[in-house]
């Protein structure tokens, strides 16, 4: 078993471990991160894309509301180059409840959030497919974020601080010596061998698997994982977010992000953070509600649908009180544990619930708190020290075409949806990446309409070109890729989708023959227990049901039962069961 030592070990690679990361880093103290998956792949991995104005939280969490708007305003400082500048709208439908608006200004107000009301006529002037029929509109500042670019430009600042980060290390215990962690156990999944991390301090962030953590470590911290699912639309529809105006429900947001619309999205309580799986109901349901605002959207080409687990926290406090797994109560700020006051355990912090818009002020308080007892009195800088890569202002839709034009690197696309050169892919492999899942996190391949029906095999090309790993490891690699990309895909097969899903895999299937060498990974892709001849016969969802169908009507219950598809049993309405919201 080999071993290193630190002063603080961080658990958790997603955007809240690694601010703690950072801020650890630019106050001189020595920091690993441990990761037990790629960074990004948790929740932070599975959200919405929104930088938070705090509008959502306005009418009924202030701290929340007021904490969003605080690092909305930082975020755009240290971090220009990972926010989109969206703007967005709260429209207000003749269905909703006027005085709800009238709170909602009152809330904005009270939490610090700029807000601005629209006629309907200028809102439908900024968003010309809204609905004709909104009452009021309210501007609010949201914008969109990129989770990815933004972890890995706050690594970059913390490994140039002298910070270490170990991806595929997952922790399978703790050395304890008296009321102390003397060191964390984590498993090298590379290597396959055992390591010893000894330190002083440990910090658990590790989101909605923080129960799981403190586990291993012997304390109890209880955890409700929520749920939330979104669908993925072929193209933005909207100039800003969209918001409905009401209580927070299903379906009541739409975020342009790069060149698709990310739809959402349900709240609902899970045993399990790792359950991220979708029902096809909730993805009818997602559509059909948020067409109450954008009608085009019921007629539209949905590409996919993810979950995420949001990492909410129940206090000892609050455990007797019954949620019946409705959460709406539970508060999205987020709370810092130190466990020898309330465990005995001398040197374990956690930091649980929160936001991705606020994961800079979290760690600002956790390290604070950490800084006191380590002893190290030097003052946060994290909202002053912008972050690498931040020298080009803010991102631009039209910024990579801009850059394949000026470049004329017309001929060189290797993925035609997101712009993306095979130079950079070469670049990218040459750098170390060569698992494909992870090029898809780098560089948005496979994301695009076409779910990579072409840049991947491409990019396994280059990859192969560059050394990286065996004939076998290739295609396991490309079908570990196909079969991520079919998850999200099973539950949106109608339509266009359809015949691009059968399009893939007659490619990849058909041309590659992934099933036959690699049985196991790939067999579930190229079958994924759907039924192709029925996949392919409804041509759209006014066939399945007419647009606007309510998901517990015609639409769901016809489109899941006549596409089969994995996991989708018909019988259900969405589960009601609630822990809103974003
Ligand atoms: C559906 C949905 C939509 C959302 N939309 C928004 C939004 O629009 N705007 C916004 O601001 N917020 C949004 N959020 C909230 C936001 O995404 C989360 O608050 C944030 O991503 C949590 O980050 P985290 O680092 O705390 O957790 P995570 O990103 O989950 O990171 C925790 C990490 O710990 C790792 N881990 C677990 N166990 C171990 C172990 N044993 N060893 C090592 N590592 C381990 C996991 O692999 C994971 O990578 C949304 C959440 C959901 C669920």
């Amino acid at each position: 078993m080999t071993s290193l030592d630190t002063r603080v070990v961080v658990v958790g690679g997603g955007v809240t471990g690694v601010a703690v990361l950072r801020d650890l880093a630019l106050r001189g103290v020595d920091a690993v991160l441990v990761e037990r998956s790629d960074l990004g792949t948790g929740t932070s991995g599975r959200w919405h894309g929104l930088l938070h104005s705090g509008g959502r939280y306005a009418v009924r969490d202030e701290e929340s509301a007021r904490e969003c708007i605080e690092e909305n305003m930082v975020l755009r400082r240290i971090a220009p180059h990972t926010i989109e500048d969206l703007g967005g709208l709260f429209v207000l439908l003749p269905s909703d409840d006027p005085a709800y608006a009238e709170r909602f200004v009152t809330g904005c107000a009270a939490a610090g959030i700029p807000v601005e009301e629209l006629t309907p006529a200028a809102a439908r002037r900024r968003e010309p497919l809204l609905t004709d029929g909104i009452e009021a509109a309210y501007a609010v500042p949201d914008g969109g974020i990129d989770s990815w670019s933004l972890i890995r430009s706050m690594v970059a600042d913390a490994e140039a601080h002298g910070a270490r980060v170990l991806p595929r290390h997952p922790v399978v215990g703790f050395e304890r010596d008296g009321d102390r962690l003397a060191a964390v156990r984590v498993r090298d999944q590379a290597g396959g061998e055992e390591r010893l991390i000894g330190c002083e301090w440990v910090v658990n962030a590790a989101g909605a698997w923080a129960g799981q953590v403190g586990a291993l470590a012997g304390v109890p911290i209880e955890m409700i994982p929520g749920k939330g699912v979104m669908v993925v639309m072929a193209s933005r529809y909207v100039r800003g977010v969209v918001n409905a105006c009401r209580k927070p429900a299903d379906g009541d947001i739409v975020v342009p992000q790069h060149e698709v619309a990310i739809l959402g999205t349900t709240s609902v309580q899970v045993e399990d953070p790792d359950d991220v799986s979708v029902d096809p109901a909730e993805v009818d349901r997602m559509i059909d509600m948020c067409a109450q605002m954008v009608p085009s959207l019921s007629r539209g080409r949905a590409l996919r649908a993810f979950a995420g687990s949001r990492p909410l926290y129940k206090p000892p406090q609050q455990a007797d009180q019954a949620t019946a797994g409705d959460t709406r109560a539970v508060s999205r700020t987020f709370t810092v544990l130190d466990h020898a006051e309330r465990d005995g355990l001398a040197n374990l912090f956690s930091i649980v619930g929160g936001k991705l818009t606020t994961c800079r002020q979290m760690a600002e308080k956790l390290v604070d708190q950490l800084g006191e007892r380590m002893g190290v009195s030097v003052p946060c800088r994290t909202a002053e020290e912008v972050l690498p890569g931040a020298d080009h202002g803010s991102h631009r839709l039209a910024g990579p075409l801009a850059a394949v034009e000026q470049e004329k690197e017309y001929g060189t696309l290797l993925c035609e949806c997101e712009l993306v050169t095979t130079e950079r892919v070469r670049e990218t492999v040459a750098g170390g990446l060569v698992e494909l899942e992870d090029l898809r996190r780098r560089l948005r391949l496979g994301f695009g309409p076409c779910q990579a029906a072409f840049c991947a095999w491409r990019a396994a090309a280059v990859v192969c070109e560059q050394g990286g790993g065996g004939d076998r490891d290739l295609l396991a690699g490309l079908a570990r890729f196909l079969q991520e990309r079919w998850r999200g895909q099973h539950a949106t097969v109608w339509g266009d989708q359809a015949r691009q899903a059968l399009l893939n895999h007659a490619i990849y299937r058909g041309i590659f023959d992934l099933e036959a060498d690699h049985q196991d990974e790939a067999s579930a892709w190229a079958s994924g227990g759907l039924d192709w001849s029925q996949a392919v016969a409804p041509r759209s969802r006014e066939q399945l049901g007419g647009p606007g169908g309510s998901s517990s009507g015609a639409v769901a219950p016809r489109s899941r039962e006549q596409l089969g598809g994995p996991g989708g049993s018909s019988s259900g309405a969405v589960a009601p069961r609630s822990t809103r919201e974003e």
